[in-house]
């Protein structure tokens, strides 16, 4: 029986942003520069709200000015993108982040695509996808870019292994693939149309699970010594009223099967954070020229 290890994200990502706190110190001493992180946060919804509060403190612990922009939830799309156009301009700012979901009266798309490509830190500007698709530059949505960072840490060269990616979102899915086609990876997306997932799963050397539906992927899905990461989050009721986080995959039954595997909490989801870090840096220093 194969012994299946956790893989870690929450220390992963905490050497992660030890390592980008020392690059911030010598980019600070050396050239003068603080990259500056500004999250724009549109009406009062919970989660989200903790989002920016964690993203806020931990762009501050590793030396990064963090600008937080509240804004009612009645806002309009005219003033939230007056805004975006203020932020684009200003110097001390080198990445924005606008807080997904928006209020329903905004038009989403339209937002992110007045981000200046530059300062894209969530990679999901049209030109940043794309560059990312033609293998130029780009920055990267942080959850797949956190993702494949582990899968090097872990299994080394990637070259070659079967990658799955089960979810074809722009933030999540495509870019995966995109990544681990750039790994040397051969790679399938697989989504709701796919025909025997389960044996599509079963071919994965690397299966990523991006669907956001409890513990879809199921034990006999994996290939024995298969390195499973799972992408989602989601949230439900136990038979005592209470609430816990699962992933995407049964976690249980993949024990056994699975070689290597991301648990929920605690494996990719830390690990989002801290790439939205690095992407900063990247911005900051790629705007000054370094
Ligand atoms: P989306 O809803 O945008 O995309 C889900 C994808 O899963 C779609 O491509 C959809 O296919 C596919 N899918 C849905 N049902 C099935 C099914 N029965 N069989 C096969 N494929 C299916 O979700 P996201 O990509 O935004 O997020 C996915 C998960 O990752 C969610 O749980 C989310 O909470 C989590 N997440 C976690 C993050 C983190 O920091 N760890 C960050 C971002 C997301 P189709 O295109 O055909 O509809």
């Amino acid at each position: 029986m194969i012994e299946t290890k956790p893989i870690d994200g929450k220390a992963f990502a905490a050497g992660l942003r030890g390592r980008i706190a020392e690059e911030v110190a010598v980019l600070t001493r050396d050239h003068g520069l603080k990259p500056g992180l500004a999250v724009v946060l549109v009406g009062e919804d919970p989660a989200s709200q903790v989002y920016v509060r964690n993203k806020a403190a931990q762009t501050v612990e590793v030396g990064m000015a963090s600008f937080e922009h509240k804004l009612p939830v009645e806002t309009s799309e005219a003033d939230l993108l007056a805004l975006v156009h203020k932020l684009n301009a200003d110097p001390a700012v080198h990445g924005i982040l606008v807080q997904l979901p928006l209020p329903a009266h905004v038009d989403s798309m339209k937002v992110l695509s007045a981000i200046e490509p530059a300062k894209d830190v969530d990679g999901f500007h049209v030109v940043n996808a794309g560059r990312l698709a033609v293998g130029l530059d780009a920055l990267v949505p942080c959850t797949p870019l956190g993702s494949v960072m582990m899968l090097k840490h872990y299994l080394g060269n990637l070259s070659g292994l079967h990658a799955v990616v089960v979810g074809r979102s722009n933030i999540v899915g495509k870019p995966a693939a995109q990544l681990l086609l750039r790994e040397d990876c051969t790679v399938t997306i697989a989504h709701s149309r796919t025909r025997d997932l389960p044996a599509v799963c079963r071919q994965a050397d690397i299966l990523v699970a991006a669907v956001g539906r409890p513990e879809m992927v199921r034990g006999d899905w994996i290939k024995p010594g298969a390195t499973v990461i799972d992408v989602g989050i989601n949230r439900i009721t136990k038979p005592d009223g209470k609430t816990r986080l699962v992933g995407d995959v049964a976690y249980e039954e993949a024990q056994g099967i699975a070689g290597l595997i991301t648990p929920v909490p605690g494996g990719v989801g830390p690990m989002t954070i801290a790439c939205l870090l690095q992407n900063t840096l990247t911005a900051a220093r790629r705007q000054a020229g370094l």
